[in-house]
């Protein structure tokens, strides 16, 4: 069994740029073992990248005739990637935990504002910069704060598989103020974060989708021996949103892991989450 699998991968019923069947033919022309779907779920307020409700039905439609259609050539798999947004949308919510998937992966891309308008932290560092400006005053360290408090409240409410890039704020933050991911109040919230991940034996990816463009993967590598020595298993996947980019920065991150002291990633084999070795 190879390292080469991801399940963070996005497509036209979301944002990502092409049908389901292009990442999946792509997959297997690289010789994925195993590959998963996971769209943005939907979402109470309109917007660019997630999935409208109504074409749930066509998104598990069309997985199946894929999974169908591929099965001698790849293991395949459906999920969503969910938001948490507050106590009442998040991943543990019965509308997602009742949806025939393989998996869940929750992530958090908006925090909530003052006056109760969700903001997206993710997205351009300038769009960025224009909310923080706008909702907070400027208040990047507050962003910051709410980020990791919507995360700590996920993983209490839980309902996911595994956790999608767990620091990505970071990356914008840091953009909006340089150093302000290696100030130690910021360095706090990501160690604080990985010991309650830990403690609840939590499944962790590490996002490798801005590693060409940012160096960076999420979570950031300065924690992956932290990670180790605090047992945390992680799943490495690229979050895809062409098909030429399901295989970017895995090499790399797989290289990192191992550097960090890491001998196995989790994958999906036959319905089951198992560790495997990562091979040199
Ligand atoms: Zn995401
Ligand atoms: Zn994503």
């Amino acid at each position: 069994m190879n390292n080469l699998t991801n399940y963070h991968s996005h497509c036209d019923f979301c944002d990502g740029h092409a049908p389901m069947e292009l990442f999946v033919r792509e997959a297997v022309k690289e010789g994925f073992s195993s590959y998963g779907i996971s769209s943005h779920a939907p979402f109470p307020v309109q917007n660019g990248c997630n999935m409208q409700k109504e074409k749930m039905t066509a998104y598990l439609e069309e997985f199946r005739r894929l999974k169908r259609l591929y099965s001698s050539e790849i293991d395949l798999y459906i999920g969503l990637e969910i938001d948490f947004l507050d106590d009442s949308f998040n991943p543990s919510i019965d509308y997602f935990q009742s949806l025939p998937l393989d998996y869940r992966i929750g992530s958090v891309h908006y925090i909530v504002a003052s006056d109760g308008t969700p903001v997206d932290t993710d997205g351009s560092p300038e769009r960025f910069r224009n909310y923080v400006d706008t909702y907070f005053d400027g208040d990047v360290k507050e962003v910051v704060h709410r980020f990791y408090r919507s995360s700590f409240r996920m993983i209490e409410l839980g309902g996911f598989d595994f956790l999608g890039h767990l620091d990505k704020i970071g990356l914008n933050a840091s953009l909006y103020c340089p150093g302000l991911d290696r100030e130690s109040w910021y360095k706090k919230w990501v160690t604080d974060y990985l010991e309650e991940v830990a403690s609840r034996n939590l499944l962790v990816e590490v996002n490798t989708k801005a590693w060409e463009t940012r160096g960076r993967f999420y979570p950031n590598h300065d924690y992956f021996e932290l990670m180790n020595d605090l047992g945390i298993r992680v799943v490495v996947n690229s979050d895809a949103h062409y098909p030429e980019k399901i295989n970017a920065g895995r090499i790399e991150a797989l290289c990192a892991l191992a550097q960090a002291g890491y001998t196995n990633v989790w994958q999906f084999c036959k319905g089951n989450w198992v560790d495997v070795p990562i091979e040199d």
